[in-house]
């Protein structure tokens, strides 16, 4: 895992807890209804984007606390192996799409899934295929956040926009 742990992708998680930090009276409330998306370019050995996508698990499984019967946990399976089927997610043009990790956190009485992928392309992309908004139906908006070399760029992502533009 180590691999990841690159300097832009410390920097794009530090910026995230900074905005957290800034924005949020109750440390980490989600708004339901809204994902939030970081994208990191690097250019070491190719170019590389990581993504990490975030949204409320109650729009992705329609509750957050622990699955109580069968079906709710068979909900939370089907989440986690579909998360887990990357480039229908997130992909690029000659890229592949490697999903990294999963996990859940807890923010008082709410509760997130953060799913982390990363693009390993043959060169630098003029957008990206993101489809987390059209797999869930439920989330309305997103922000995506994107830092690259040149600094960080805010851009918002619409229910059925599946194509995003990026940066130079
Ligand atoms: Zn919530």
């Amino acid at each position: 895992m180590k691999r990841y742990a690159t300097p832009l992708l410390t920097m794009l998680l530090a910026a995230h807890c900074e905005k957290e930090h800034v924005h949020s009276h109750v440390p980490g409330a989600h708004v339901h209804g809204r994902a939030e998306i970081q994208i990191a370019v690097e250019k070491i050995d190719g170019i590389a984007y990581f993504i990490r996508f975030e949204a409320p698990a109650k729009d992705l499984l329609g509750f957050e606390r622990d699955p109580v019967n069968d079906d709710e946990r068979k909900k939370k399976t089907d989440l986690l192996s579909s998360l887990k089927e990357g480039s229908g997610l997130v992909s690029g043009k000659d890229c592949t799409t490697e999903f990294v990790a999963s996990e859940e956190e807890k923010e008082g009485e709410h509760r997130s899934i953060v799913a982390q992928y990363r693009l390993s392309c043959s060169k630098p992309l003029s957008s990206i295929q993101i489809r987390f908004l059209t797999a869930f139906p439920s989330i309305k908006d997103a922000a995506v956040t994107i830092v690259g070399e040149n600094g960080q760029s805010i851009k918002p992502l619409a229910p059925g926009q599946t194509t995003l533009e990026l940066p130079e």
